[in-house]
Protein backbone atom coordinates (compact mmCIF):
# COMPACT_ATOMS: atom_id res chain seq x y z
CA UNK A 1 0.00 0.00 0.00
CA UNK A 2 1.14 3.74 -0.60
CA UNK A 3 0.77 6.39 0.98
CA UNK A 4 -2.58 8.24 0.37
CA UNK A 5 -0.61 12.06 0.22
CA UNK A 6 2.98 11.00 -1.25
CA UNK A 7 2.33 8.21 -4.15
CA UNK A 8 5.92 7.09 -4.30
CA UNK A 9 6.26 6.50 -0.53
CA UNK A 10 5.22 3.07 0.97
CA UNK A 11 2.74 3.27 3.85
CA UNK A 12 3.82 2.23 7.25
CA UNK A 13 0.23 1.50 8.95
CA UNK A 14 -3.64 3.02 8.03
CA UNK A 15 -4.87 5.66 9.73
CA UNK A 16 -7.47 4.01 12.20
CA UNK A 17 -9.95 6.99 11.66
CA UNK A 18 -10.52 6.46 7.81
CA UNK A 19 -8.29 3.61 6.80
CA UNK A 20 -5.93 5.98 4.30
CA UNK A 21 -2.14 4.67 3.88
CA UNK A 22 0.06 6.95 5.82
CA UNK A 23 3.49 7.15 5.09
CA UNK A 24 6.31 7.55 8.13
CA UNK A 25 7.95 10.94 6.77
CA UNK A 26 4.89 13.33 8.20
CA UNK A 27 1.48 11.61 7.20
CA UNK A 28 1.44 9.01 10.08
CA UNK A 29 0.96 10.68 13.22
CA UNK A 30 1.46 7.95 16.44
CA UNK A 31 -1.36 8.27 19.01
CA UNK A 32 0.37 5.61 21.04
CA UNK A 33 -2.64 3.00 20.44
CA UNK A 34 -2.77 3.37 17.10
CA UNK A 35 -1.44 5.59 13.85
CA UNK A 36 -3.84 8.70 12.45
CA UNK A 37 -3.39 10.92 9.44
CA UNK A 38 -4.10 14.17 11.60
CA UNK A 39 -6.64 16.42 12.76
CA UNK A 40 -10.26 15.30 12.82
CA UNK A 41 -9.27 11.52 12.53
CA UNK A 42 -7.10 11.88 15.53
CA UNK A 43 -10.47 13.44 17.25
CA UNK A 44 -12.52 10.66 16.54
CA UNK A 45 -10.12 7.79 17.43
CA UNK A 46 -9.28 9.41 20.58
CA UNK A 47 -13.54 9.02 21.12
CA UNK A 48 -13.52 5.77 19.98
CA UNK A 49 -10.89 4.90 22.06
CA UNK A 50 -12.43 6.65 25.38
CA UNK A 51 -15.50 4.62 24.64
CA UNK A 52 -13.86 1.57 24.24
CA UNK A 53 -12.08 1.94 27.55
CA UNK A 54 -15.45 2.47 29.15
CA UNK A 55 -17.33 -0.77 27.58
CA UNK A 56 -13.84 -2.23 29.24
CA UNK A 57 -14.71 -0.64 32.67
CA UNK A 58 -18.69 -1.63 32.37
CA UNK A 59 -17.68 -5.21 31.39
CA UNK A 60 -15.38 -5.16 34.86
CA UNK A 61 -18.24 -4.13 36.90
CA UNK A 62 -20.57 -6.72 35.00
CA UNK A 63 -18.10 -9.34 37.02
CA UNK A 64 -18.10 -8.12 39.83
CA UNK A 65 -21.71 -8.01 39.49
CA UNK A 66 -21.23 -11.57 38.71
CA UNK A 67 -19.98 -12.68 42.04
CA UNK A 68 -21.19 -10.40 44.77
CA UNK A 69 -25.16 -10.41 44.36
CA UNK A 70 -25.22 -14.30 44.30
CA UNK A 71 -22.44 -14.25 47.52
CA UNK A 72 -25.01 -11.81 49.41
CA UNK A 73 -27.64 -14.29 49.40
CA UNK A 74 -25.91 -17.02 49.60
CA UNK A 75 -24.79 -15.46 52.91
CA UNK A 76 -28.65 -14.65 53.79
CA UNK A 77 -29.09 -18.56 53.36
CA UNK A 78 -25.85 -18.94 55.23
CA UNK A 79 -27.46 -17.73 58.28
CA UNK A 80 -30.49 -18.86 57.92
CA UNK A 81 -28.63 -22.57 57.65
CA UNK A 82 -27.13 -21.30 61.06
CA UNK A 83 -29.99 -20.65 62.95
CA UNK A 84 -31.16 -24.10 62.00
CA UNK A 85 -28.34 -25.86 63.19
CA UNK A 86 -28.63 -23.43 66.29
CA UNK A 87 -32.26 -24.58 66.58
CA UNK A 88 -31.76 -28.09 66.26
CA UNK A 89 -29.21 -27.97 68.94
CA UNK A 90 -31.30 -26.66 71.25
CA UNK A 91 -33.94 -28.99 70.16
CA UNK A 92 -36.38 -26.73 68.57
CA UNK A 93 -38.26 -27.27 65.03
CA UNK A 94 -35.65 -26.18 62.65
CA UNK A 95 -37.61 -27.50 59.69
CA UNK A 96 -38.76 -24.07 58.56
CA UNK A 97 -35.40 -21.88 59.17
CA UNK A 98 -33.32 -24.95 57.23
CA UNK A 99 -35.87 -25.42 54.69
CA UNK A 100 -35.34 -21.30 53.95
CA UNK A 101 -31.68 -20.91 54.00
CA UNK A 102 -32.09 -23.90 51.60
CA UNK A 103 -34.41 -21.97 49.43
CA UNK A 104 -31.91 -18.58 49.81
CA UNK A 105 -28.72 -21.06 48.56
CA UNK A 106 -30.93 -22.41 45.13
CA UNK A 107 -32.11 -18.40 44.92
CA UNK A 108 -28.24 -17.76 44.83
CA UNK A 109 -27.54 -20.28 42.87
CA UNK A 110 -30.50 -19.30 39.78
CA UNK A 111 -29.18 -15.42 40.37
CA UNK A 112 -25.22 -16.19 39.82
CA UNK A 113 -26.48 -18.62 36.19
CA UNK A 114 -28.29 -16.02 35.07
CA UNK A 115 -26.14 -13.28 35.45
CA UNK A 116 -23.26 -16.20 33.65
CA UNK A 117 -25.53 -15.95 30.61
CA UNK A 118 -25.91 -12.52 30.86
CA UNK A 119 -22.05 -11.67 31.20
CA UNK A 120 -21.44 -13.96 28.08
CA UNK A 121 -23.79 -12.27 25.82
CA UNK A 122 -21.93 -9.24 26.32
CA UNK A 123 -18.58 -10.62 26.13
ZN1 LIG B 1 -7.67 9.54 8.90
ZN1 LIG C 1 2.94 10.61 3.26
Amino acid sequence: MQCYKHHDRAAVGVCRGCGKGLCAEGCAEDLGFGLSCGGECSIRIGHIEALNHKAGAAYTAGRRYLWSAPLLIAIMGGVFLYSAWVEYQSGRDYWFTGTFGLLWLLAALAVFLRNRTWARAIR
